[in-house]
């Protein structure tokens, strides 16, 4: 039987179901305004993983996972503004139910894709919200609830018991209330059990305690009590679930039941992406449907999930998932030659050894990661195929990686087979050159022709091997050589830092090429993850102008660290990075030389900004000093840049990013210079109009935050004699 990490006891525990022989296991699940992330998906892997070992040891688990369409939205409405993406649909003519239907579906449709066992149970919230006010009633009654201003709280006073899972107690639990003290609370501490509606509320129900709706945790601890009892087994969830969430659904279920809640409370640490938490803010987070745009199995995410423990915070990057997409093909391609093995005759070989090293592992306390490195060093080991492949499809049935769907041969179209036969012809010959130009026939057809075992086998590419063929990328601005010490190779460099939209790309770089001609200059453009045909098109526009160079990242690695792969890269004297928004409409190449020759001037360009307060800044510096320049177009020396150094890479978003840079340059001496003069004119800028407010408000406050907290009490950078800077005390409040 399965021991895992009791988050209660502190203590990695064999669990002991509370009825022989079944299991019942809870799982926080999806709030259906909104996708479902890979973060989340992790989670709900290490659930999955944890029925399949519990199923395989001979238990039933019975599984419930509710889907919440209601009582985040508080929450929501203070953290990210969550409210406002329903008003706008609901705006749009879309109905509530409409919303969480779509997200719902979508949900289902990602669990699927990475085979995660459906639950035998997905109550919704709002169907269960009579069990609600039935269990409210009962802490009335139990005195742990009290009533006041029409809401009704949870006297946390009264529950001896709260804190014993998050360990939250005094200070720190108070610290830990995230939301503005509610005057109406006896204890800060205290928590919303039922809310009453205010005026204009259009989710709301009837109760005894007036028009309202649910607190945040109700809804937990009356679906758990409907399916699996008023005590049951597993409990699972993030991190971010133990406090407040788990912790007051124990207080609530224990405080109206009068029994132990949840025997095994177990948490799964979180997804980061690219170093960072993965939040909407950071621009960081990546849905399922992404990975596969780009290529990717979704089976390589689970993969990828069984190399961490899933007590263990897991750093996802595009190299890690490549390298998972290439491990997950390689076992693919063991089992189809596994398969086209004859029976194995004579005397049966021992595995048992093998099986139980891997429950040993996967029973503690979930080492899939252990149990992973078990699985290839059977691949290297001497047992025979046939003997390995029975044992890879018992592993798989924990893993689930879908392997028994390997089949022992794919179908070949008819053209592509002739030629694997013309082929084969050919190597009886011993006629190698001949057979390997056909090889490379059959390649472009799409087909991989595999010889191992000395019979030619042959399977379609899969997507990812197509798309690694087309182009090589990069997956972050680290991977990229820095030309930054050598000497100029031209006067000009441009730097565009493409996402897509290939007519705003042509136009810009169009532009760059017509308005150069007679300069000695380069064109570097950093296909920052587009999936909208933009590569395709730079690839081609490549090949036929030597002037220009494209460097395509896996994935959008940020605005920073996409620019900075052009600085990087930049061989030019002076160099000029461009918005894709923006247009050359004459000579700007000669003003920009001449500007840059004057060794006091740290950036020039077109659109200056300035400020009095490091809080507003104003587009109105048409000529002369500004406090800063705005991205659209900026030009500086390329020898400035090992004393200014490159971009701050934490701004994955561009706002306030160029003023960031500025101060890089004005704190070394530098001068920001406008003149509006410039022939430019600047088109629609889709990464501002496609954002809808909420979006915009939300990544401009993260960047804005960034850029004061290392620039605030740096007034004296500033024109502007008496400006006030904003400090540190800003943030300390
Ligand atoms: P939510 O839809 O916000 O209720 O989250 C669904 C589940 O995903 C909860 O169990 C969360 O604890 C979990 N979760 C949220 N963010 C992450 C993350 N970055 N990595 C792993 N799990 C997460
Ligand atoms: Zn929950």
């Amino acid at each position: 039987m399965l021991s895992i990490y009791n988050t209660l006891t502190k203590r990695v525990e064999e669990i002991q179901p509370a009825r022989a022989k079944s299991v019942s296991m809870y799982t926080c699940g999806p709030t259906v305004y909104r996708d479902a992330h890979i973060g989340n998906l992790r989670t709900y892997l290490m659930a999955d993983w944890i029925r399949r070992v519990i199923e395989a040891s001979g238990y039933e688990v019975y599984h419930v996972k509710n889907i919440t369409d209601v009582g985040h939205m508080r929450q929501e409405l203070v953290e990210t503004g969550g409210d406002k993406v329903i008003l706008a649909a609901l705006a749009e003519g879309k109905t509530v139910q409409d919303i969480t239907q779509y997200y719902a579906q979508t949900f289902h449709r990602d669990e699927a894709r990475i085979n995660i066992m459906p639950a035998h149970e997905f109550p919704w919230a709002t169907d269960h919200i009579p069990e609600m006010i039935s269990i409210v009633q009962r802490l009335e009654a139990n005195g742990y609830a009290y009533l006041n201003g029409g809401n009704v709280y949870f006297d946390v006073s009264k529950f001896e018991g709260y804190g014993k899972l998050s360990r939250n107690t005094g200070a720190d639990l108070l610290e830990g209330v995230r939301a503005e003290v509610d005057p109406l609370k006896r204890d800060p501490r205290d928590f919303t059990l039922w809310k009453a509606a205010e005026e204009g509320r259009d989710l709301k129900w009837p109760s005894p305690w007036g028009d309202g709706f649910p607190g945040w945790h109700i809804e937990c601890s009356a679906m758990a009590e409907k399916y699996l009892g008023e005590e049951f087994d597993i409990h699972t969830g993030g991190v971010d679930n133990i406090f407040p969430h788990h912790e007051d659904e124990i207080a609530q279920s224990e405080g109206a039941f009068g029994k132990p809640h949840v025997r095994y409370w177990v948490h799964a640490q979180h997804l980061l992406a690219d170093g960072a938490k993965m939040a909407k803010s950071s621009g960081n987070v990546f849905l399922l449907d992404e990975l596969i745009s780009r290529g990717f199995d979704p089976l390589s995410f689970r993969y990828l999930c069984l190399t961490i423990r899933y007590r263990h915070r897991m750093n996802f990057t595009f190299t890690s998932l490549k390298a998972a997409e290439k491990a997950l093909t390689n076992l693919r391609n063991r089992v189809w030659t596994w398969k086209n093995l004859p029976p194995l005759n004579g005397s049966a070989v021992d595995i048992e050894e093998w099986r139980q090293r891997f429950w040993r592992l996967v029973e503690n306390d979930l080492d899939m990661p252990g149990a992973l490195s078990l699985t290839w060093e059977l691949v290297r080991s001497d047992l025979p195929g046939q003997a390995k492949l029975a044992l890879m499809l018992e592993f798989d049935q924990i893993f689930g990686l879908d392997l028994d769907q390997v089949p022992a041969s794919y179908n070949v179209p008819e053209p592509v087979a002739v030629t694997v036969s013309r082929r084969g012809s050919l190597r009886d010959q011993s006629d190698y050159t001949a057979a390997d130009a056909l090889r490379s026939e059959v390649a472009s057809q799409g087909y991989l022709l595999e010889d191992t075992t000395g019979v030619p086998r042959i399977r379609p590419k899969t997507a990812m091997e197509q798309q690694l063929e087309r182009w090589p990328s990069v997956s972050s601005s680290r991977e990229v050589e820095s030309y930054l010490g050598s000497p100029s190779e031209f006067d000009f460099t441009f730097i565009l830092n493409a996402y897509g939209h290939p007519e705003d790309v042509q136009r810009c770089v169009g532009s760059m090429l017509r308005y150069s001609e007679g300069y000695s200059s380069e064109v570097i453009v950093i296909d920052n993850g587009s999936t909208d045909g933009t590569g395709d098109w730079l690839e081609d526009f490549q090949a036929n102008n030597p002037k220009v160079r494209v460097i395509h990242c896996d994935h959008n690695v940020g605005d920073a660290a996409g620019k900075n792969i052009g600085l990087k890269q930049s061989r030019g004297k002076n160099i000029i990075i461009l918005d894709g928004s923006a247009e050359i409409v004459g000579d700007i190449l000669a003003p920009i030389g001449e500007r840059l020759a004057d060794q006091s001037v740290g950036i020039f360009g077109p659109y200056g900004l300035t400020t009095d307060d490091m809080q507003h800044f104003h587009e109105e510096v048409e000529q002369g000093e500004a406090d800063a320049m705005q991205a659209y177009c900026m030009a500086f020396r390329r020898e400035l840049l090992p004393t200014v150094g490159l971009m701050r890479e934490c701004f994955r978003f561009y706002r306030n990013l160029d003023i960031d840079y500025c101060f890089q340059f004005k704190e070394k001496g530098y001068h920001i210079i406008a003149d509006i003069s410039l022939p430019l004119v600047r088109h629609e800028h889709r990464q501002w109009t496609e954002l809808d407010e909420n979006q915009r408000d939300e990544l401009s406050r993260k960047n804005f935050g960034r850029f004061l907290r290392r620039w605030g009490n740096r007034p004296d950078l500033l024109i502007n004699p008496e400006a006030q800077g904003v400090g540190s005390s800003f943030f300390h409040h």
